[in-house]
């Protein structure tokens, strides 16, 4: 049949479209019978309907690198926050965290991140692929590429705590990740600066990530650390990925603290050195100059090697406070002062159980209203609501708009 002896549902004119291909943008209709695109180009055919569409722009869905619907795709399945911005495909699993395994021994994790899991999901999650098949079931408009969290997998077999890793152990850390790739997961996510992720070392991350490149998946990172090691951290990244020849993705890309700002442009020099020689790795970027956290996660590293109740109690004693305020006034070793870099100013607090009434205060606002030093005002907000969460700020615009032009650089909403 002629294209003109045609018939559509549905018949876009005089679009621009750009087809995904890397090919210059042209102009042309596109047809549509049956919720399918039959034709793109000059279509005269009849239609149903037909829409003139000049000065619009027509492109493939877009696919958001780094997201963290995990949960709230059950919650929100139509998810129209994305469809509204053009996303049809959300790669969400990152940062260490995923749907699943879900076990006491990692429930810890979701309480710190504010994720409130009902009886039924912690029945049911258990394994990934129990996660992966009502993901699968579930009606949804966007498609979704999960990575499974190495947060998650450690802390189903070890626990929060900062413990050596035994040979048992990490054969069972092994068979929960290839159960997961085996599941359909696209690969696996780090988060280097959150329990448990924070207390594993490279090795044990080059013996994971092998697994994830036998089945060809990526392994996205949130770094050690964005700020004064950032350099270290990625040459990790590449180390990693060299080693265990994993496809590498650096998470949500920034320079943290002024005195770093210009190192992204390092970053991505050093990127493009290591794919000369095979390593792949790419990265993405959010268009924001705030991060999100929570706060817990801000605190020294001694203060965090052993689960929620023991931090809560280490801040109970005066000595610690002092020691804490010290460490968090200068810039740290092994751990990133995410507080420093933003100054108080620039920590907001964004979401609380407990304190709906400073959302949206910075730190140095609830210090003058409360009349409290600032550091008594996290300690205070911290022990009330172990689960509270912040926007950090103190971080480089030029780095993130060099980012943003760079090919190796994907958007990401986070
Ligand atoms: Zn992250």
């Amino acid at each position: 049949m002629n294209r003109l002896d045609k018939s559509y549902d549905l018949v876009f004119k005089n679009l621009k479209i750009i087809d995904g291909t890397g090919a210059p943008a042209f102009y042309g209709d596109i047809g549509i019978k049956n919720d399918t695109i039959m034709d793109i180009g000059k279509i005269s055919g009849q239609a149903l309907q037909k829409y003139d569409c000049s000065g619009l722009i027509a492109a493939p869905g877009f696919i958001d690198i780094h997201n963290h619907s995990d949960f709230s795709i059950f919650q929100e399945p139509a998810a129209r926050n994305f469809t509204s911005q053009g996303v049809t495909t959300l790669v969400t699993g990152n940062c260490g965290l995923s749907g699943g395994p879900l076990t006491p021994k990692n429930k810890e994790m979701f309480e710190t991140e504010r994720i409130e899991l009902t009886q039924d999901k912690w029945k049911h999650w258990s394994h990934y692929s129990d996660f992966a098949l009502d993901l699968e079931k579930l009606k949804k408009s966007v498609n979704i590429a999960p990575l499974v969290g190495q947060g998650n997998i450690k802390g189903a077999v070890m626990g929060m705590e900062n413990k050596k890793v035994s040979t048992e152990q990490m054969h069972q850390m092994k068979q929960l990740l290839q159960e997961s790739m085996e599941s359909g997961c696209f690969g696996m996510s780090t988060g280097l600066i959150y329990d448990p992720g924070i207390h594993s070392d490279t090795e044990e991350l080059i013996e994971l990530t092998k697994i994830v490149a036998e089945y060809d998946g990526i392994y996205a990172t949130h770094m050690r650390n964005e700020s004064d090691f950032l350099i270290d951290s990625v040459i990790e990244a590449i180390t990693i990925a060299r080693r265990s020849g994993v496809r590498a993705q650096i998470s949500h890309l920034k320079t943290s603290g002024k005195r770093n700002f210009g190192l992204d442009q390092i970053v991505l020099q050093l990127m493009e050195y290591y794919r000369r020689f095979g390593v792949e790795i790419t990265c993405d970027v959010y268009p924001c100059i705030f991060g999100h956290t929570g706060l817990e996660n801000c605190f020294p590293l001694w203060t965090r090697t052993k689960g929620m109740v023991h931090f809560q109690n280490i801040l109970k004693q005066k000595d610690n406070r002092e020691k804490i305020k010290y460490e968090l006034s200068r810039p740290s070793i092994g751990w990133e002062n995410i507080l420093l870099d933003a100054g108080f100013d620039e920590t907001i607090i964004s979401g609380s159980q407990k304190f709906k009434e400073y959302e949206g205060k910075s730190i140095n606002e609830l210090s003058v209203i409360l009349n409290k030093d600032p550091f008594d005002i996290i300690f205070y907000l911290v022990t009330n609501d172990p689960g509270i969460a912040i926007l950090v700020g103190g971080l480089g615009k030029k780095d993130m708009e060099y980012v943003l032009q760079h090919p190796l650089s994907m958007i990401c909403s986070d």
